[in-house]
């Protein structure tokens, strides 16, 4: 993997039925006609669970990767009704999965459950992206990088395969509210982000890290100087493709 490589994940919450499958066709269209793919950038789209299997057979040799956005924090069959395990996810062609959305935390995603879910994701050879980030109180009260330190530290270990994961920091107060982060604030705080990552893995290459909040085709070059950033995890402007490929143009125009 290029050491330039960006990450363009994007998060389509609970958007969208089978037809909407043409979002990828077109994405995947644009892909074959750029010659930077592979060499410099990863695409991975989490559609809701009833799209994954769809979407992982028709996107199976191609330039695109599909994740799911949560899942069970047990791995093993069990009562739960209504959930889906990391082993189902897998076993129906996910390669990524989403882990510690503000939106779970929100519905009472505890660290306990998190680090339950990455364990049960490890185990089962999916990779992971594990969101972390401060909401508006905490910015405002300066908390934010007790609280990123804190969300790292409760469910990250050094004995988990880091090489299978990857961090998305999503301040809860840009997510869907057209805000994002003064550059050098998000330069300052994925440096910190890797720093603590390079402690709890022990390792001077730690996971890569990305930024999600608000990013659209006419923000993204702000964020093209902060070699940093690692890729960006996209709600919103994943819905369609001309958002989304306009993202990635306009990051390597
Ligand atoms: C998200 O929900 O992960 C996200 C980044 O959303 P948006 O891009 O819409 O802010």
């Amino acid at each position: 993997m290029a050491n330039n490589m960006r990450y363009f994940i994007g998060n389509w919450k609970m958007f969208g039925v089978p037809k909407s499958i043409n979002i990828l066709n077109k994405i995947n269209t644009f892909t074959k006609f750029n010659k930077r793919f592979n060499k410099n950038y990863k695409i991975i789209i989490t559609p809701p669970f009833t799209l994954i299997e769809s979407f992982a057979k028709r996107f199976k040799k191609k330039n695109i990767l599909i994740g799911s956005q949560n899942c069970y924090h047990k791995d093993s069959f069990g009562s739960n009704t209504g959930s889906v395990s990391p082993f189902m996810l897998k076993k129906i062609g996910a390669s990524y999965v989403i882990i510690g959305h503000s939106d779970n935390r929100a519905e009472g995603d505890t660290a306990k459950m998190l680090k339950n879910k990455v364990i049960g994701s490890l185990n089962n050879n999916l990779k992971i992206v594990f969101c972390i980030g401060e909401n508006k109180k905490e910015k405002e009260k300066k908390l934010t990088y007790k609280v990123l330190k804190s969300q790292l530290t409760k469910v990250l270990e050094k004995k988990f395969n880091y090489n299978n994961i990857i961090i998305a920091y999503e301040p809860i107060w840009s997510i869907g509210t057209g805000k994002i982060p003064k550059s050098e604030d998000l330069k300052k705080i994925s440096k910190f982000i890797k720093n603590i990552l390079k402690g709890i893995f022990k390792t001077k290459k730690p996971p890569k890290v990305l930024y999600g909040g608000s990013v659209d085709g006419s923000n993204i070059a702000s964020f093209k100087s902060l070699k940093e950033i690692d890729g960006f995890l996209i709600g919103g402007a994943s819905k369609s493709s001309k958002k989304f490929i306009d993202i990635i143009k306009n990051y390597y125009r």
